[in-house]
């Protein structure tokens, strides 16, 4: 063993990095590797950075062992590694994403938004796995993490990355090669095509594609037939080593009512989570997104928001909006007091995920002096049918149950009686303009309800 007053294992490391290199594909190698960097030595080892204590945990699950037997080897005496985390400034200068960038000059695809690229796309330690397994994915289509899942709440980003995806993947493959749905629109083009006689153009159309795309597959709950179809466009892609990722808005284990072989299939390749950014993350965003709409927002009141909103990325981008909105209509200045009068619906909100569907049918059944028992009940009088409707519309907007799930709080109802509902309330705000202030009201409430309960 090398005895002196320090140690200095840099060039260790960087044999032992070379020999992985050859050892793992360039994908694994540029996902892992790229984000390990040489901290410092040890008498016993190497210290090594990572960006994120999700990185660290990944690497020591599937290398440590490997990375320590290798160092062993080639120094003569057992060496163990340490991580240090050190925060990357964002994956887009760091060795994964190189010359991902270019999202202008490319040819448009016609169900991408242009938008949602990497570029765009912000990465903190609650994303930084997520995003860079998706990139490495976007380089190189179909040769390992196949499929990939990518899982989060609402509007942490997930439509947002699975479509980056497609589009830095346009300059590899041909734009009729890559194809994005929802869930949702997979089911209806399914069904219509065994209504109309044509399934075998549906089937020729998924079963040839080089990138599937598909967001939101918890819509997929209970579509029996819709299953096994994508089971069968499943074996066929990743029989010929066509990239497949999809999006839930939860883990696949706990999903309902899907058939295990399915699960199976979706369970197979990488699954990555999308969480909560913090406040770090939060400022950057909202740094990001008003240098490109180009308002000029004072820094404590960007502050403010991050401090305030800390929901998910969609409201970030609501608080902003609206801000924006009334520097535009008001041509006033945005000071920090404008600000948080103008926020106060989005302060008092808590964390949505904590609104349950029962203290939705609290406030509803209040609202409308009904009661509660009849709000969830059988009954099917018209007095009852309307708010009730509106409160598995809010139960949908609110939360992030599925329509099975929602269905189930209501009397046991199908999820087609909640998506009906949903459909007839989305109608009526477009023709009936007391609905929409009537739906602010109880959204207050609701959220209020659980503030004061
Ligand atoms: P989800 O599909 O998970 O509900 P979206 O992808 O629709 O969420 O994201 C909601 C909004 O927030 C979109 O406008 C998206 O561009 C934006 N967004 C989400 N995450 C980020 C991020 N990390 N950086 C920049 N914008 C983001
Ligand atoms: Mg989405």
């Amino acid at each position: 063993m090398k005895k002196s007053s320090f140690w200095d294992y840099s060039s260790l490391w960087k044999e032992t990095a070379k020999q992985f290199k050859n050892e793992i594909s360039e994908q694994e190698y540029v996902m892992w590797f790229g984000n390990l960097v040489y901290a410092d030595s040890r008498e016993s080892g190497i210290i090594l950075a990572v960006p994120s204590s999700f990185y660290k945990d990944q690497i020591s699950q599937r290398y440590q062992s490997r990375i320590e037997k290798k160092l062993m080897d080639l120094q003569g005496s057992p060496m163990k590694i340490n991580f240090v985390i050190k925060k990357m400034q964002s994956a887009k200068t760091g060795k994964p994403t190189g010359s991902m960038a270019q999202p202008y000059k490319k040819p448009a695809h016609p169900q991408l938004k242009s938008e949602y690229t990497f570029d765009y796309f912000v990465i903190g330690e609650n994303n930084t796995f997520a995003a860079n397994a998706s990139i490495a994915i976007a380089r190189n289509p179909g040769s390992a993490y196949n499929p990939c899942l990518i899982y989060g709440g609402v509007g942490l980003g997930k439509t947002h990355l699975i479509q980056a995806i497609g589009n830095a993947a346009i300059p590899q493959l041909s734009i009729d090669k890559i194809v994005y749905v929802t869930a949702e629109t997979f089911t209806n083009e399914f069904i219509s095509s065994i209504q109309d006689g044509s399934s075998h153009l549906f089937k020729k159309k998924y079963r040839s594609v080089s990138l599937l795309l598909i967001d939101d597959i918890h819509f997929l709950q209970g579509k029996n037939q819709t299953q096994e179809e994508l089971f069968y466009t499943f074996e066929a892609l990743y029989n010929s080593s066509k990239q497949m990722v999809f999006t839930c808005d939860r883990p696949v284990s706990e999903l309902k009512e899907l058939t295990d072989r399915l699960r199976s299939r979706f369970e197979r390749g990488l699954s990555v989570d999308l969480q909560p950014p913090n406040y770090e993350t939060r400022m950057a965003i909202l740094k990001k997104k008003i240098e490109i709409m180009h308002v000029p927002i004072p820094d404590d009141v960007i502050e403010l928001i991050a401090r305030n909103v800390t929901t998910n990325v969609r409201d970030l981008e609501a608080a902003l909006t609206k801000l924006a909105a009334y520097g535009d209509l008001v041509d006033k200045d945005i000071t920090l007091d404008t600000a948080k009068n103008l926020l106060r619906d989005f302060f008092a909100a808590p964390k949505q995920r904590n609104i349950t569907i029962d203290s939705i049918q609290r406030v509803v059944s209040d609202y409308f002096s009904l009661s509660y028992a009849d709000l969830r009940g059988k009954k099917r009088t018209k007095a009852i049918a309307f708010p009730r409707q509106l409160a598995m519309y809010l139960a949908r907007e609110l939360t992030e149950y599925s329509t099975t799930e929602v269905g189930y709080e209501f009397g046991g109802r199908d999820h087609t009686t909640v998506m009906y509902a949903c459909q007839k309330i989305e109608d009526r705000i477009k023709t009936d303009s007391t609905l929409e202030p009537i739906i602010r009201n109880l959204k207050r409430n609701i959220r209020e309800y659980r503030i004061s309960s």
